[in-house]
């Protein structure tokens, strides 16, 4: 049973009662600020703040929505966010008349989507790539070391990440310029330096860290979702050549940093608890410290779209789901403090790559046209085994539920040249 609220919300809307995700967002006559998404508009919550709305004991007498960044607020962690949420919903209740027949404070309180632009949601001091997707994993695997030594022997052991690079995270509908940089043809007996001619995108979900650990104090398993607010989109923007030649040893480096485009509105753990779901099943058992009894997954759908300049529409080419990584957030965050090291609030951890077993799951074009090999044709007939300049790339996703959408919006950007 879908809950009322006096905003009129579409069915297919992202962003139902149920959702509420934050965000951060610059309206054009104020300053940037902590917003809530409702339907086709934002919730200014420093009006509300200023209005003595968030005064409980859960926010320890600060003022923490004015701010720029959810980071404050990522820092005061669930007993918070889950007031925010309650508060929320009752003031935006149908059954609640103080927003609902106060007029002029509708207009301080509310802002329209399409009027305000949408920031970074936090202050991302560090940022961690995973490699969750078995599928993905394996397909990469088996193109570069053939079927029987797909897997590195670590893979279903530890969820493999790198560490990437937070100041080249950027928030959607950023332009992503092409990068140069060392490439060796597979013929040539030394590198080229140029343009990558195989840029890619990389379908995948990030979370945002809200309370830290400290230094040498690792996060047990089963207090891990303490630590995490919740999701957003992510595009692992990739150059496949320059990848191929700089990885080994230590692994990706100018290929990935130079840029990540993430999604605006973070959806939080609370919208996702009716969309849980269990693990699926680990051969070999993982180690102890990795292993909780009510460990989960969700059920989150999510789709890429390619959209090239002499396009009217996008055209779909990946269509996954989260349930397709084989290591949970849990244990990602488990692993990552395990030997000490300490989270911090605002901290982006992302999924790796979200590919299925089937052909139309596979999260990036170096799986979809298996290296360039099997280059895909669009409804125009063009042809791509690569992104191309002036193509816009997009990846979306939601959880169905009984009448309503608990939606993340969408994460797109647009290939520019080199300069
Ligand atoms: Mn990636």
């Amino acid at each position: 049973m879908a809950l009322r609220s006096f905003v009129e919300i579409a069915k297919n809307s992202h962003f139902p009662m149920e959702n509420l995700p934050f965000g951060v967002f610059k309206p054009h006559d104020g300053a940037t600020r902590v917003g809530v998404a409702i339907g086709d508009l934002i919730v200014d919550l420093p009006v509300l703040e200023e209005l003595g709305h968030f005064r409980s004991s859960e926010f320890q007498d600060r003022k923490i929505f004015s701010e720029d960044s959810l980071n404050a607020f990522l820092a005061l962690g669930r007993p918070a966010w889950r007031k925010t949420r309650e508060i929320l919903q009752h003031l935006l209740s149908a059954e609640t008349p103080t927003l609902r027949d106060d007029v002029r404070l509708r207009e301080k309180v509310f802002h329209s989507q399409k009027d305000v632009v949408m920031k970074l949601p936090a202050r991302i001091g560090n940022y961690t790539d995973f490699y969750s997707s078995y599928h993905h994993a394996h397909n990469v695997g088996t193109m570069l070391r053939g079927p029987e030594n797909a897997l590195m022997p670590n893979w279903k052991w530890l969820p493999v990440a790198y560490h990437g690079r937070a100041s080249s995270v950027v928030i959607s509908r950023t332009d992503v310029r092409r990068p140069q940089g060392q490439i060796k043809p597979p013929d040539a007996s030394a590198p080229i330096f140029g343009p990558t001619k195989s840029l890619d995108y990389e379908l995948e979900m990030a979370f945002l860290i809200g309370p830290g650990n400290s230094l040498g104090e690792p996060v047990p398993i089963d207090r891990a979702i303490d630590h995490i607010f919740g999701f957003v989109l992510m595009n692992d923007w990739s150059a496949r050549d320059i990848q191929a030649w700089e990885y080994q040893p230590l692994g990706p480096f100018l290929a990935k940093n130079f840029c990540t485009s993430i999604s605006p509105w973070v959806v939080t753990l609370e919208a996702l608890d009716p969309f849980r779901k269990s693990l699926p099943r680990q051969d070999p058992e993982p180690l102890p410290y990795l292993r909780w009894k009510n460990d989960f997954t969700f059920d989150i759908r999510l789709e890429a779209h390619l959209q090239t300049s002499s396009m009217d529409a996008p055209h779909g080419i990946t269509y996954t789901n989260f349930q397709n990584l084989y290591w949970s957030i849990a244990q990602q965050l488990a692993h990552h403090t395990v030997n000490g090291c300490n989270l911090e609030p605002g901290d982006l951890l992302a999924s790796g790559t979200i590919s299925g077993a089937t052909e139309e799951s596979r999260g990036c074009m170096l799986e979809l046209t298996w290296r360039g090999a099997n280059p895909f044709k669009l409804p125009n007939g063009e042809m791509r085994k690569w992104l191309e300049n002036g193509d816009t790339l997009t990846i979306t996703g939601w959880c169905q539920g009984d009448g309503y959408r608990i939606g993340f919006g969408e994460v797109s950007g647009r290939v520019l040249p080199v300069v």
